[in-house]
């Protein structure tokens, strides 16, 4: 259910991606709440925090 988040194993290199939200640039393998919302569009630490409800509910 949470296969769309950064795996784990992957921290040693960097992803940037732009955040959908904000279009701040991030590494999404070092964030820890970063995620792709629909499973395409990166959203940074911040904004996974702020828009977190859309995380909690992992299917939206
Ligand atoms: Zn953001």
């Amino acid at each position: 259910m949470d296969n769309m988040k950064n795996s784990k194993n992957d921290e040693s290199e960097e992803k940037i991606e732009t955040c959908y939200f904000c279009l701040q640039k991030f590494d999404m393998n070092k964030s820890k709440l970063g995620y792709y919302h629909y499973g395409k569009f990166p959203v940074c630490d911040y904004c996974s925090e702020f828009y977190g409800f859309y995380n909690k509910e992992g299917k939206i």
